[in-house]
């Protein structure tokens, strides 16, 4: 078999769990074969500890158009890249920003992706099991591709290193993009309002739901948010009410999460909410309902009015310290 590429993400200059998680699924199907990862980040620092994860090489694209996102530049430098090493498969995380690459990839090169995979074994054809319906399905599939597309669903697979870790090449190369390429990339780029704590890879969320009232009514959140050095998330009610901005909405269609505890006040835990948030090691869920599907999910519940239960908890963190 010939080596399989990893598109990675960054996440504050290191390599972003979920790419660490498709990293670790793309080494179980290479079987050995060398794995090589094209960096989304231009920083060579990024790449130092890939060599944990089995990489062998980090290949860089150098162009001043490409920035960190522009689906069609990337799903150019990606082919690029494949051809160049000759790929037998892609692997990359199936973020928002993963799954537009490796779709454009898919189109240009006339191939199926398969998406949001958690488990694949190499043969032929290929085997694999994917997320279906927000992860509320899981489908087993047969893959006949030359070259699989593969994007592997966040927060399914536990990050492995190996043994003997070896240094990675970093090698750099010239993205070769046209204008066209270029037609859809960033104009600016607007920080997370919730203070730099990014959502998908924070280790504690506090949410609200329809039940914290109102945008005002997101103090108290973020209040314990700010304590407990968490990210502020919603669900999808909230952000439709335009009470906080959809990059916070947790669920289907928003971000899926996967935090040591997520705290979920006023939110009832539906369907749609519950596919972004179960891969959290712990729900405390504080809702005056006791009878709120949420309460089936959660390891903890406080049940009562959220306005009197986080100022208090939060007053009590402060005696605390
Ligand atoms: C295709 C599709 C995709 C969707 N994607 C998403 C998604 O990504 N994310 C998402 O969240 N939703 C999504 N939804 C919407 C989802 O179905 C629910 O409508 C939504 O999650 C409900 O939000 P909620 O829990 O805030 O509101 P509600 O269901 O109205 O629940 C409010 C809860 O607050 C509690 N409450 C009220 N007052 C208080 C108080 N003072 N103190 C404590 N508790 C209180 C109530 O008991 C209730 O349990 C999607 C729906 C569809 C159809």
């Amino acid at each position: 078999m010939a080596p399989v590429l990893v598109l990675v993400e960054s996440a504050e200059g290191s390599p972003a769990d979920v790419s660490l998680q498709a990293l670790t699924l793309a080494r179980s199907f290479a079987g050995g074969e060398p794995l090589e990862v094209l960096q989304i980040d231009p920083d060579p620092g990024a790449a130092e500890n890939l060599g944990d994860y089995g990489v062998v090489s980090a290949h860089i694209a150098d162009h001043e158009g490409i920035g960190s996102f522009g689906p069609d530049a990337w799903a150019a430098t990606v082919i690029q890249l494949a051809d160049g090493i000759s790929a037998g498969a892609v692997f990359a995380a199936a973020t928002d920003r993963g799954n537009d690459i490796m779709a454009r990839v898919g189109a240009r090169l006339g191939l199926p992706v398969a998406v949001n995979c958690i488990a694949i074994s190499a043969g032929s054809p290929i085997t694999l099991t994917r997320q279906r319906w927000g992860g509320s399905l899981l489908e087993e599939a047969l893959l006949h591709s030359p070259r699989p597309l593969v994007t592997v669903a966040l927060h399914t697979v536990v990050i492995e290193r190996v043994a003997g870790s070896k240094q990675v090449e970093v090698l750099h190369s010239r993205a070769d993009v046209n204008e066209r390429d270029l037609r859809v990339r960033p104009a600016e780029h607007v920080a997370a309002p919730s203070g730099g704590v990014s959502l998908a890879e924070a280790k504690v969320v506090v949410s609200g739901g329809r039940g914290v009232g109102s945008k005002e009514g997101f103090a108290i959140i973020e209040e314990l948010a700010g304590l407990l050095g968490a990210a502020v998330g919603c669900s999808r009610v909230v952000t439709s009410a335009g009470w906080r901005p959809h990059t916070d909405q947790v669920g289907q269609t928003g971000t899926k999460i996967a935090p040591d505890l997520y705290i979920a006040c006023g939110i009832s835990g539906a369907t749609q909410h519950m596919a972004g948030c179960k891969g959290a090691k712990r729900i405390l869920a504080i809702n005056s309902d006791a009878e709120a599907p949420i309460m089936l999910n959660a390891d903890y519940a406080v049940v009562g009015d959220l306005k009197e239960i986080l100022p208090a908890i939060s007053a009590e963190i402060r005696k605390a310290r």
